[in-house]
């Protein structure tokens, strides 16, 4: 018996020996992001000096070549770029959009195409609107009703939703499948309510597919400030016949050549077992995409940066990668789930920092309940720094791919009240990313790294028979 005490009380030192070690380790890792800082300064030249890297552009190609160059001077085991085909759509000119409610008394609205959409006639495209609230209603209005029609959709997004993705969620379906589902209807043109909370003059762009639709039976989608929005709902209420003028000039190009950044610090004991933290580094050209996902490249640098600062040594292999056309193709995410396949490299973790730069409140994890157990026997770790939330859930587009049984994925969870005010918009801007906020994301993903990569993922159960 007293043995066995004893062995307890040894085992409860060690235990409370490695918790110290470990909030010692995140205190430094913290401490360093907020004084010997970098992630601000990448930030800074990736939004002021290069600006919107939509794929294929010339600026996407320079965020390739600054942020390797960037990660070559941190010392890491190894730098490269791998090869993926992206695909090239450009807006052309500003777009244009009125409502005219007789002939000659017009009202002009701001209005932006969406990313993939085709181009309106060279002389714009004037028809009568109808509104609906969502891809459910064509179906009731049907054919007659439509064909010949600017189809406007206009469900907002649900302001009673604490986590706004969810709302993002409820509403995304009218910009993503919109077009293709009025064009089976006979709709000219459709314009889309921007997926924003709040009531402004900004129009929202963002990734839309015409599905299976024909080349020639493609019609051009727009989206419509929600100011615009509310104002064209009421007109329409007072004057059905109202008319909706809107006309843009954006193309799609041939695939290019583009890069997915990467770099790697090799694991000192499980060089085998990789470990991957991520964002993208395309964004729409509207703003400079320094909330999506200039702050989640700089943040992903910066964990490989502050592991070696701090004089950690992973046991792991830690890889940043920054993966190109997740906003409009995936196609980096794709493209190194594919090579890691080919390689027969095994990923045991990957986190992902897509949500913004705002301050962090913790992380989702899709992930078995064991390892789930496991971050949250951490809890008490990240207390000191208000990290609270470690829930199942969504991890992110690009590391979405490499998804296996067994695998931790996981999300950064920055406070989400603000971030669709930005998100896709001229006002995804520099100034509205918080130098603080951006390191204490920065800080929270290392640290969660390094417990990972000490402790390790919790393999699957075989379950015999
Ligand atoms: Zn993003």
């Amino acid at each position: 018996m007293k043995r066995l005490i004893l062995l307890s009380l040894l085992c409860l030192s060690f235990l409370g020996h490695a918790q110290t070690d470990d909030a010692e380790q995140i205190k430094e890792i913290y401490e360093t992001a907020l004084t010997d800082d970098k992630a601000y300064d990448w930030l800074n030249h990736l939004s002021n000096q290069i600006g919107g890297r939509l794929s294929g552009s010339v600026q996407a190609q320079q965020a390739v070549d600054y942020t390797k160059a960037q990660l070559d001077s941190l010392g890491l085991d190894r730098v490269w770029l791998q090869p993926v085909m992206v695909p090239k759509w450009v807006r052309g000119t500003p777009e244009f959009a009125y409502f005219e409610t007789s002939p000659g008394l017009s009202t002009n609205v701001p209005i932006c195409a969406l990313g993939g959409s085709v181009a309106t006639p060279l002389g714009g495209l004037k028809a009568n609107v109808i509104e609906v609230k969502g891809i459910e209603d064509l179906k009731k209005l049907g054919s007659e009703k439509i064909k010949g029609k600017i189809v406007f959709y206009n469900r907002p997004m649900d302001p009673t939703l604490i986590d706004t993705y969810s709302s993002y969620s409820g509403c995304v379906d009218q910009r993503y499948s919109g077009a293709e589902a009025a064009a089976k209807f006979g709709a000219v043109g459709v314009v889309v309510r921007s997926m924003n909370l709040r009531l402004d003059d900004l129009p929202h762009t963002g990734s839309m597919s015409y599905g299976e639709t024909a080349v020639s039976d493609r019609i051009p989608a727009a989206a419509i400030s929600t100011n615009g929005a509310e104002l064209l709902s009421t007109t329409l209420k007072l004057n059905p016949e109202t008319k909706f003028y809107f006309k843009q000039s954006c193309k799609q190009f041939d695939d290019v050549e583009s890069f997915n950044v990467v770099g790697e610090i090799k694991g000192s004991e499980f060089p085998d077992e990789i470990m991957v933290v991520g964002g993208h580094l395309d964004s729409w050209d509207l703003g400079d995409g320094s909330h999506d996902d200039g702050a989640g490249c700089v943040q992903s640098m910066d964990v490989l940066r502050l592991l070696k600062r701090t004089g950690y040594k992973p046991k792991r292999t830690i890889r940043v990668v920054l993966f190109m056309n997740e906003e409009n193709g995936l196609r980096g995410g794709n493209k190194y789930a594919e090579v890691a396949l080919q390689k027969k490299e095994k990923h045991v973790f990957a986190l992902e920092s897509d949500a913004g730069g705002f301050t962090p409140r913790g992380f989702s994890f899709d992930c078995s309940a064991a390892n789930l157990e496991r971050v949250r026997g951490w809890k008490n770790l990240f207390e000191p720094y208000l990290i609270h939330l470690f829930v199942k859930g969504y991890s992110g587009a690009d590391i979405g791919p490499l998804k296996e049984e067994g695998m931790v994925l996981a999300g950064l969870r920055p406070d989400s009240q603000r971030y669709f005010v930005h998100h896709h918009a001229e006002n995804d801007t520099f100034e509205h990313v918080n130098k603080r906020e951006l390191e204490l994301g920065a800080a929270s993903m290392a640290s969660l790294v390094y417990l990972f990569d000490k402790y390790g993922v919790l393999p699957t159960k075989k379950i015999k028979g």
